[in-house]
Parts: C-alpha cells; structure tokens; sequence
C-alpha cells in the first residue's frame, strides 16, 4: 500500500496500523509526514465564535445545543465588524486563517449575506477564510465560494456506525451530502473527528478510513479530544488513553499524507509532552488563541513557548498546501 492509494486501505489494514507497537507506527507517520510537510512548521488557525448556542441539533459533545442544559449563554450572529478586528488579531498574532463556527442546523437563506459580508472582511485583512455553519442547502456553496470563501468545516466526529449514538437530528449520510456540496462548490474541505466520546478504537479506524476514502482527500482534518463539558449527555465519559489520541493522529497522518491534521480541541488538558508527542506523529496544525467557540485553549505565549521548546516554528503565511513530493 503507497501513501497515494489511501482510499483503497481495508478496515482490517487501518485497524492493523493502530496495533501496530508505537515506536513503528510513529516511524511509519514520519516518514509519510516528511515526504509531505516540513517537520519543524506547524500551520497556525484561529477560531472564533460568529453565532453562539441555541443550536437545534442534539450533538451529544456540544455545551450549544437547546437540548443540553449546559448554562452556555446564547449570542446572536456577530457584526462583522467584530469579525474583521478578530482577522486583524488573529493575523497579528500569526494566523494563516480565520475559522468562523456559527452553531445552526446550518444557515437559512436570511443568514447567508452576514455570512457572505464576514468572508469577505476576512479575506480582506489577508487571512483564509473558513466557516463551519452546519449543513448547506443547494447553491449556498457557491455563493459562499464566490465570496471568497477558502474552506468549509464540516465534521463527520466518529464512524459511521457510532454517528447514531452521538446525534439523533441529522444522520451522517447528510454530513457526507454537505461535504459533497462543499467540494462540488470548489471549496477546500475541513473535516474531523472526536477522541474520547465512548467509541472504540474500531470506530476511530473507520472514521479515518471514511475520511481518507472521500473522493477527494479533507485538505484540513482536525483531529479532537472530548472536552468533557457539564450538562451534555457525555460530561462523565472516560478519558481515553492518550497514546491512543497519538494513534489516531498518526494514522491520519498515513491515511491522508497531504492533509493538514490539526490537534485542535483538548489542548488545554493535554500535557506539553503529549502534544510534542502528536506533533512528532504528523499532526502540523493547530488553533491559536485562549478561545476555541465555547471552550478554552492554551494562549499564543504558551504555544509559542511550546513552539520553541521544541525547535519548531509557525509556517509563514504565504505557505500552501505543502506537497514536496512530485
Ligand atoms: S450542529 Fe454544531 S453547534 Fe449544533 S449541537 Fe451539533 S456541534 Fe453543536
């Protein structure tokens, strides 16, 4: 199996990358991550909050959903003024992009120009622009490409199988639809999972194994850890092991060679070694800033600390999807 015919991997074969001893599966997501990346630079997003709480979905990780009592207070969609000082913070603290959550089934027609109005500050201040907002309907794509919009996340959080268990409002046959309509759309695909909701190491392997089998490769894969938040049906999961978060992340990394994955939610309860540990397993992006939506992120000085400690450094804005390879 060559790093390029990832589609193709077997659930038995994913599976068996997660067996394998950690120091030969760490070897293997290394080699793959340097024919790809620079090892030493790490892509750096920012992420803001547009739209806050009262969503209608019943995603059972998330403190904004009205069927969780999670205290959250809700926030009406931003001006986008307010969007545009957060691309200027956002690039001066050495972003390449602004990601954008808007907590909706996904956006009715009345919502799209704010939208649209928020793209293109973004794209303004000299930033990618990225906006996660649920599912689209048909043409919403389009419009949103036309704006300038560079990415859409749209997460698929676990299997298949598993999906049911963790929302009940939407199925995953509609998330695959809307990553249909974003990549018909020509826009870049943002699209990832969640460690530690309960699943086991079978469902992690067919979440990546569906992402790697989409027909074009996420060019972004966040890879998440629970953040366990109070009131949601899973405040009381257990932990899962962290050497396998560092699985999952190096998988990623074979399955989808030249995606960014990003070690995004669950920073701030991750030691300093576990992150080093995922970066040195082929994950090359991360969230800057103390917020992420709802939860909380290690700052800018601590990563940058983090950054330095470890002889790594920010990828310069100019860089694009990385491919050394011919
Ligand atoms: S759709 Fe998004 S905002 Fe709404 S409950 Fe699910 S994860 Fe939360």
């Amino acid at each position: 199996m060559t790093d390029s015919s990832a589609a193709a991997w077997s659930a038995a074969e994913v599976l068996a990358l997660f067996e394998q001893p950690l120091p030969e599966l760490l070897y293997r997501a290394q080699g793959v991550h340097r024919r790809h990346f620079d090892p030493g630079q790490v892509q750096a997003c920012s992420l803001i909050s547009v739209k806050t709480g009262s969503c209608s979905e019943d995603c059972a990780y998330c403190a904004q959903s009205v069927h969780h009592d999670t205290g959250l207070e809700s926030e009406a969609l931003l001006d986008v003024e307010a969007v545009r000082a957060a691309a200027r913070r956002a690039r001066q603290a050495g972003a390449n992009r602004l990601c954008m959550g808007a907590a909706w089934r996904g956006p009715k027609e009345r919502d799209l120009e704010p939208l649209l109005a928020m793209v293109r500050a973004v794209k303004a201040e000299g930033l990618e622009a990225c906006l996660s907002a649920g599912a689209l309907r048909d043409g919403q794509a389009e419009r949103l490409a036309e704006a300038g919009l560079d990415y859409f996340n749209h997460n698929l959080d676990t299997s298949p199988a598993y999906y049911p268990e963790i929302v009940t409002t939407h199925t995953y046959e509609q998330r695959l639809a809307t990553l249909e309509r974003i990549r018909a759309a020509g826009l870049k695909v943002c699209c990832g999972g969640i460690v530690g909701m309960g699943e086991s190491r079978e469902d992690r392997a067919e979440l990546l194994r569906t992402l790697a089998g989409l027909p074009v490769q996420p060019q972004s894969v966040p890879i998440n850890e629970l953040i366990p938040i109070p009131g949601t049906p899973l405040e009381d999961a257990a932990p899962v092991d962290p050497f396998e978060l560092v699985r999952t992340v190096a998988v990623a990394r074979i399955l989808m060679p030249g995606s960014y994955v990003r070690l995004a939610a669950g920073r701030e309860q991750m030691s300093d070694e576990l992150q080093a540990l995922c970066l040195s397993a082929g994950a090359n992006s991360l969230f800057l800033g103390e917020r992420l939506l709802t939860a909380g992120n290690p700052g800018e000085d601590h990563d940058r600390r983090l950054l330095e400690r470890l002889g790594m450094g920010l990828e310069p804005r100019e860089h694009a999807c990385a491919d050394l390879e011919p």
